[in-house]
């Protein structure tokens, strides 16, 4: 087989273990800002129970207030009717004792609601308070996996990348070119093995007279995917010849000659 195609299949196979962790990598940011959100929305809950407390607190001062107010004024109007004269100024008085009366009982009523609701968010502000602590603490050991893995990642990153430095440093510069604008159109992968005389990729036919060539030339000489433009090569199925001789690596360039440039023929 042509040196530079073990090389390529070589590189194709660095390409996908590539591929692999950088993919891992991509991942970890989205599932940091998972937990994160996690978190933060078990902080906006108990933030919410608490405002809610803190209002219901405000108008509790304001209802007791209330109370007293009007309990004053019964006791100011009671200290007048004392001194009225008058049947008209007292029943009047007396009027205004019920008025006073009435709205202490509705500031009452009030209180006694925004108590009851007092207690009510006093249970919410403990359970998400009870649901944020048990967050934290699984999003804290969900953190710590996540970094080990991304350590393992990070070192996995750096062995491939060297992997793939000491590939390409195989590969003619123009074939490599090749091989990465070949890539880049199908996710990564620009080799394609030839099964049942067939691009094992895309599914095109390779022409009889091709096959024959590819055969005979026995992964010596590089050919082209007609129709997906990968590069092609071949494996005998029952036997394995070792004839791994001398690259020919000179020869590169030339021989990456596609079928596809000789179209007429058939
Ligand atoms: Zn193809």
């Amino acid at each position: 087989m042509l040196k530079v195609l073990q090389n390529l299949l070589e590189l194709q196979s660095v390409d996908v273990r590539l591929n692999d962790v950088r993919t891992r990598l991509a991942a970890f940011p989205k599932k940091i800002a998972e937990l994160d959100a996690r978190i933060a929305a078990a902080k906006a809950e108990l933030e919410q129970s608490k405002a809610a407390q803190l209002a219901t607190l405000k108008d509790r001062k304001k209802y007791e207030l209330d109370v007293e107010q009007h309990k004053e004024r019964v006791r100011k109007y009671r200290d007048q009717s004392a001194q009225v004269k008058t049947n008209e100024a007292y029943k009047a008085l007396q009027h205004e004792v019920q008025m006073a009366e009435e709205e202490i009982s509705k500031a009452e009523d009030r209180l006694l609601e925004q108590m009851v609701a007092s207690e009510e968010y006093d249970r919410r502000i403990k359970a998400a308070e009870k649901r944020l602590k048990e967050m934290e603490e699984s999003v804290r050991s969900q953190r710590a996996a996540l970094a080990t893995e991304k350590t393992a990642a990070d070192k996995d990153l750096a062995l491939v990348e060297n992997d793939r430095k000491r590939v390409t440093a195989e590969v003619p510069e123009d074939l490599l070119d090749n091989y990465e604008r070949i890539g880049k159109k199908h996710g990564g992968v620009a080799l394609a093995e030839v099964e049942d005389e067939k691009c094992s990729l895309c599914g095109m036919h390779i022409r009889p007279h091709v096959f024959q060539r590819m055969r005979n030339a026995n992964n010596e000489e590089l050919f082209h995917c007609e129709t997906c433009t990968r590069i092609l090569y071949y494996i005998e199925p029952t036997e394995v010849p070792l004839n791994d001789h001398k690259p020919q690596a000179s020869g590169v360039s030339a021989s990456a000659s596609s079928p596809a440039s000789a179209p007429g023929e058939n």
